[in-house]
């Protein structure tokens, strides 16, 4: 796989039609145009990589599309140097974009061959610092808590406590939540003190099921 001019411009394309629906931040359009999506695609469906798109990768699982990790990452309030955790590593794209915000990512999977594909991916584009835990994220990663921003890639049957506690006081969670047939909703969590959050629903949404155990 390679880059080349003509991907390069087709994330040029992505990333002005990206700004005309509502993502601002000019770091993140800077990271949706440093990382090739269409390393993280199925083989043969690169052409598509630059639309905005969900996809199909292995393990019946997706790549979300471009809008929805733009329109997460916006969420979060990055800054360089957050630590932040990630559940639902998947194809690794999400991940990337937050290394390319020159954040602190640990991400979590708990299917093992996703999670091999993304750890090969990160040496290849030279993400190699981002931490990951082939682990059942409703656990989040108590070893490496608390943390500045939590963003959730799969829809959970509600707001897992275990992550509440994991979040900084003043930290931001993304998370869907909703059974995966029934309307999902996307929350932002805000941890206001200790013992206080804070919980906004957003809009509706769709993901793949966030689910208990490990899978090969
Ligand atoms: N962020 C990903 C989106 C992947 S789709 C990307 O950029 O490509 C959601 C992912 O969440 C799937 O890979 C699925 O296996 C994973 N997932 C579902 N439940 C999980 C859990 N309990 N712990 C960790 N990962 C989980």
């Amino acid at each position: 796989m390679q880059d080349t001019l003509l991907f390069q411009g087709m994330r040029r394309r992505m990333i002005e039609k990206l700004a005309e629906v509502g993502i601002h931040d000019a770091a993140i359009l800077q990271a949706l145009y440093a990382v090739p999506r269409h390393f993280f695609v199925p083989k043969g469906l690169e052409h598509l990589a630059y639309k905005n798109r969900a996809l199909k990768i292995k393990a019946e699982q997706t790549i979300s599309q471009p809008l929805m990790v733009a329109y997460q990452t916006q969420l979060l309030k990055i800054k360089a140097g957050d630590k932040v955790l990630e559940i639902g590593t998947g194809s690794g794209y999400q991940a990337s974009i937050l290394a390319a915000l020159g954040v602190n990512v640990y991400t979590v999977e708990r299917i093992q061959q996703l999670f091999e594909n993304a750890q090969t991916l990160f040496n290849l584009l030279g993400y190699s610092h981002i931490q990951m835990k082939y682990g059942d994220g409703f656990e989040g990663w108590q070893e490496q808590a608390p943390f500045d921003k939590i963003i959730v890639t799969a829809a959970a049957p509600e707001i897992p406590q275990q992550l509440i506690e994991q979040l900084q006081i003043g930290g931001r969670m993304v998370i869907p939540v909703g059974a995966e047939d029934k309307v999902q909703e996307l929350y932002l969590v805000v941890r206001t003190s200790a013992n206080q959050f804070k919980s906004q629903v957003l809009e509706k949404v769709r993901f793949v099921p966030m689910l208990k155990g490990l899978r090969d």
